[in-house]
Formats: C-alpha cells, sequence, structure tokens
C-alpha cells in the first residue's frame, strides 16, 4: 500500500500526497464554514474518505480535476459515502483505468464557471481541455490558489496521448484561462504531482508553457520524434524544453487541428 501523507498548507487547506511508485500524486481537501471538497483522490491508497473525515465534519463533494487513474484512484470510496463527485464529462471514457473504477453514473457533469460556495471560501471552475479532453482547473481567488492538476503539468506536460487536444487547441484553452488567472497576481498553483517540479509554480510558469506552444506551432522549437506506449495504444511523440517547461510533450502529428 502507497503511503499517504496528510500536509496541512494554511487554515482550512490540506494535501494529501500518495507516494504512488513513478511519481507522487496530490489532492487537495478544502474547507469552508459549510462545506468542504476534496480535489482529487489518489491513484491506489484507500481510507481516503475515512481520513478527510478525521478533518472535517462538514459535507463533502469530489471535484476532479480530469479522469486519470492517477486522480480518481479513491473515487469509489465517496461514491459508496453518498458523496457528489464531479467531473467533466468529456473523461468519462478514461474513468476504466483505476484500479477500481469509478461507476459513470456516480459523476455528475462539471461545467466551466461553475461555482462551488464552500462558506467563506470559493472555488471556481476553469475548463482547461488540453492534457485530457476534459481537464478542469478550480481555482479559489481569496487564497490566491490554482488547483490545476495536470493542465498545467507539474514540471513536463503530457499532451501527446491519443486523446489530448492538438496544440491549436490547448492553446485557445489555455489562453482563455491565463486572462483569469492573471486577475490574480501572486496566483500558486498546487498542481497534481507537485514532486515533478523543482520549484512553487507562479503565474511564470503559465507563461512558459504558452510561450513554449507557440514555439512548436511556429517551429522554432522541435524535438525528436519517439514512440510511447500507453493505455494499449502505440504512438508517437515528442518532447521539447524552454524556460520551466521542464519537458513538453506533444504529438508532432497534431500540432494543428
Ligand atoms: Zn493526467
Amino acid at each position: 500500500m502507497n503511503q499517504v501523507t496528510v500536509t496541512k498548507v494554511r487554515e482550512g487547506i490540506w494535501i494529501f500526497t500518495e507516494d504512488a511508485p513513478g511519481t507522487a500524486v496530490d489532492a487537495y481537501l478544502v474547507c469552508g464554514s459549510e462545506r468542504a471538497v476534496l480535489i482529487d483522490s489518489l491513484q491506489e491508497a484507500t481510507g481516503i474518505y475515512g481520513r478527510v473525515r478525521e478533518l472535517t465534519k462538514l459535507p463533502v463533494d469530489l471535484l476532479l480535476t480530469h479522469g486519470h487513474y492517477d486522480h480518481t484512484g479513491a473515487a469509489w470510496e465517496f461514491a459508496e459515502a453518498g458523496c457528489a463527485i464531479y467531473m467533466e464529462p468529456s473523461d468519462l471514457p478514461l474513468l476504466p483505468d483505476a484500479k477500481r473504477p469509478l461507476n459513470e453514473a456516480a459523476v455528475t457533469p462539471l461545467k466551466d464557471g461553475q461555482i462551488f460556495e464552500l462558506g467563506g471560501r470559493t472555488l471556481e471552475t476553469i475548463l482547461v481541455p488540453g492534457h485530457t479532453p476534459g481537464s478542469a482547473v478550480f481555482l479559489d481567488r481569496k487564497d490566491q490558489i490554482a488547483f490545476s492538476g495536470d493542465s498545467f503539468g507539474s514540471g513536463p506536460i503530457w499532451l501527446q496521448l491519443p486523446y489530448s487536444l492538438p496544440l491549436s487547441r490547448f492553446q485557445v484553452n489555455l489562453e482563455a484561462a491565463l486572462e483569469k488567472l492573471e486577475e490574480i497576481p501572486d496566483l500558486l498553483l498546487l498542481q497534481g504531482h507537485r514532486n515533478q517540479s523543482p520549484r512553487e509554480l507562479r503565474l511564470d510558469y503559465v507563461h512558459d508553457l504558452l510561450d513554449t506552444v507557440k514555439a512548436v506551432r511556429d517551429g522554432s522549437l522541435r524535438g525528436e520524434t519517439e514512440t510511447m506506449e500507453a493505455a494499449g495504444q502505440v504512438f508517437p511523440y515528442a518532447v521539447v524544453s524552454h524556460g520551466a517547461m521542464l519537458g513538453l510533450f506533444y504529438s508532432p502529428e497534431r500540432i494543428e487541428e
């Protein structure tokens, strides 16, 4: 069983870190005065609902940044406990990859701009399709935090998956998200795999990501094409580095739509 460490970030916010082989994965408990949410549900760890209950007795919803197995691992526990589970429905086909998959019927569709009022703390949904078609970021303006899942990567970003969006479409979504995020100059990104980044991520990281996407599109950055296997498929990818982007993985066949 992978070890899970719970760390308090500030009043009402905790990080749950699962020490999964390969890369650690993070989930976040965010509490207001009336309600709480857990953002993502780790990879293979169990007993997560119980550990949330040790920290808060408030009604809790589960918000999923996307449907990957390493973010939806304990989601079934929240379904069994009768919690509402929110995810953008485009990611439903990814759910069966989890060790104990969440039933599609347990998922409430998440919408762009959807607000979660927790009491004295509000989370705003920003959809950023790219890494997966249903990827979302949750913005806490008061605490100046964006819970970004894998949308902005965690050092490297994976946009090469067979269902990832072409870079041209990801750029449009990223620019729209950035417009909202830039309203908070001191924004801190709390992402899905903090261990993959050598430093705290701020807005400059998102700008570096945007610049890297543009550079691949205009041909000034180009990686060697290789192949990888994931989810039972073999597909080409290339990787480039620029600024804070330790690796932007993309499909050479899907740069433009
Ligand atoms: Zn992912």
